[in-house]
């Protein structure tokens, strides 16, 4: 067990971000040198109030099933490999889980139930980047090869997981990634002042090592049919995401200036790494709406900050939810509350209970929305009478999120069932209807969390490594079916 008495003596504590005014200049992490370099002086003692509860409900908080006690011992006692080689265990990516997760894990600590919960995602990133920092982090190839071959088709955290895993078990991997990078949403999507994409980087080096093949530039379904690759290979993993966006057909939509942000973050993504971008979407000196209240939202919000916005607005639906846990989102939920992200720290105005009538236009351009307040009656939004007003806009951002898997091309070609909600249909081993076809991550599950998308790759590349050698040794922390831990 860590410190016997750390929960009761010290009090939780974070690292600190840069100051507003600096980071907003770079796109940078915010936190100083990153955040296991930021934590490094603070986490030893934090890693010490875990209290080792006896059932750790973080276990199942976590979908990756991370040892969390086991590493914050370790952490406490300053034994970095073994910490290193715990986190492994379970997570083939912790230093992107631990810029990015949501930590559910946090909110089913035990120590948070009537104290501040161990800080869990601090200590899971200072491990991977210490251990990056230090030279730790090696590949692991195959001792033998078993002859079989897998396409993995995306490279977002899903497809990575699953093809190191099945490299690392001895089948011969390639996947396929239609950008001119692997990443996915961990590239194109997320920002560099969350993640900076060396650390995308540095994994794909690994793997790479390790013996996987990354063929990119190649959209699976156009050039290379769905039949031709499951002629080509003993198996494939489709781990292509849901990247169908959600949009709104109001009127004035077809404005020029409305955009869906995963139209504008990866063109700032490229930009911000130094590339050109023809016609690139910009802030600069506009004032920008931001319809949707999530993640994808507070990456427009940040981005438009540092392109130098005038004004940033973010809209949402739904009501503010408030800072206390909901009665009916008792621990070890994670509660939907009002959450302060390191965008919103840095500009921009919330706006609960909202939605939009209209978008104005002036030349063709947008130039404001017309807005009306909402209240739920019933389980349906109802309009505020007397509620409408105008706002200025000349950017409009949708960040509502997103409906599926895209099903022309590859998914007709493959000819897998979906289910009810439009994804890709899977038994419990993970394979979809076609024989030797798996799926993985959004793709299956629907929109989700990174954490998730791992969770699934390491399950399906069990599901995988099971038909291809008729037993399997590797881990599969989740059914197709686990969901979140509800009441
Ligand atoms: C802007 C944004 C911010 C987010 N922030 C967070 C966050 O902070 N924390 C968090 O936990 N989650 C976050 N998420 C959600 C998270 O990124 C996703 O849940 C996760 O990336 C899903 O992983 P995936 O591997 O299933 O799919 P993706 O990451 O979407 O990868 C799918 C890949 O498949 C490729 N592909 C698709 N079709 C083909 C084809 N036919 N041929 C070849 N390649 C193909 C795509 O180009 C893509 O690279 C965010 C999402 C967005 C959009
Ligand atoms: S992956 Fe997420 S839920 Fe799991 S330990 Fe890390 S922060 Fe917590």
């Amino acid at each position: 067990m860590a410190d016997p008495r750390g929960f009761i003596t010290t009090p939780r504590k974070v690292a600190e971000r840069r100051p507003v005014e600096e980071r907003v200049n770079d796109w940078k992490e915010v936190y100083p040198g990153g955040p296991g370099r930021a934590l490094l002086p603070i986490i030893t003692e934090q890693a010490g109030r875990c209290m080792d509860c006896g059932i750790p409900f973080c276990h199942s908080g976590c979908p990756l099933g991370n040892l969390i006690p086991e590493w914050n011992d370790l952490v406490w006692r300053e034994d970095w490999d073994e910490a290193l080689d715990r986190l492994h265990a379970t997570n083939n990516f912790p230093e992107f889980t631990g810029r990015l997760c949501p930590a559910p894990c946090e909110t089913a600590c035990v120590v948070g139930i009537n104290r501040d919960a161990v800080t869990i995602k601090n200590v899971e990133v200072s491990i991977i980047d210490k251990a990056w920092d230090d030279r730790q982090v090696r590949p692991e190839p195959p001792e033998w090869l078993t002859g079989k071959t897998v396409a993995v088709v995306g490279s977002g955290p899903a497809g990575l997981a699953a093809a190191q895993q099945l490299t690392r078990a001895g089948h011969t991997v390639a996947v396929y990634e239609r950008d001119d990078k692997p990443g996915g949403l961990l590239r194109y999507g997320i920002p560099e002042f969350k993640m900076e994409k060396l650390q995308v980087d540095r994994r794909i080096d690994q793997m790479q090592r390790e013996g996987t093949v990354f063929r990119t530039g190649v959209q699976v379904g156009d050039t290379l049919t769905g039949h031709q690759l499951r002629d080509r290979y003993d198996a494939v993993v489709l781990a292509i995401g849901a990247t169908v966006r959600r949009d709104l057909p109001v009127p004035g939509r077809e404005l020029a200036g409305i955009h869906q942000a995963m139209e504008f973050l990866p063109q700032a993504n490229r930009v911000a790494l130094g590339e050109e971008v023809e016609d690139q979407i910009v802030a600069t000196d506009k004032d920008v709406i931001i319809i949707g209240g999530g993640d994808t939202g507070a990456d427009c919000l940040g981005t438009s900050v540092r392109q130098g916005a005038r004004s940033i607005t973010q809209l949402e639906i739904m009501p503010n939810p408030g800072t206390d846990r909901p009665e009916t989102q008792p621990w070890p939920t994670y509660p939907m509350i009002y959450r302060v992200s390191s965008a919103h720290e840095e500009a921009g105005d919330r706006v609960y209970s909202i939605s939009t009538k209209e978008f104005l236009g002036e030349d063709g351009h947008v130039s404001g929305l017309r807005l009306v307040e909402v209240e739920m009656v019933d389980g349906t939004f109802e309009e505020v009478e007397g509620s409408e007003r105008v706002v200025p806009a000349q950017l409009v951002l949708f960040a509502m999120g997103f409906t599926g898997p895209e099903q022309e091309g590859l998914v007709d070609q493959l000819g897998v069932e979906l289910d009810e909600r439009g994804n890709v249909k899977r038994d419990r081993r993970y394979m979809s209807s076609v024989d030797g076809v798996f799926v993985a991550g959004d793709a299956g599950r629907g929109q989700s969390l990174i954490v998730w998308a791992i969770a699934e790759g390491r399950s399906a590349a069990a599901g995988v490594d099971a038909y291809l050698s008729g037993s399997t040794n590797l881990p599969a922390p989740i059914p197709p079916n686990a969901r979140p831990l509800t009441v």
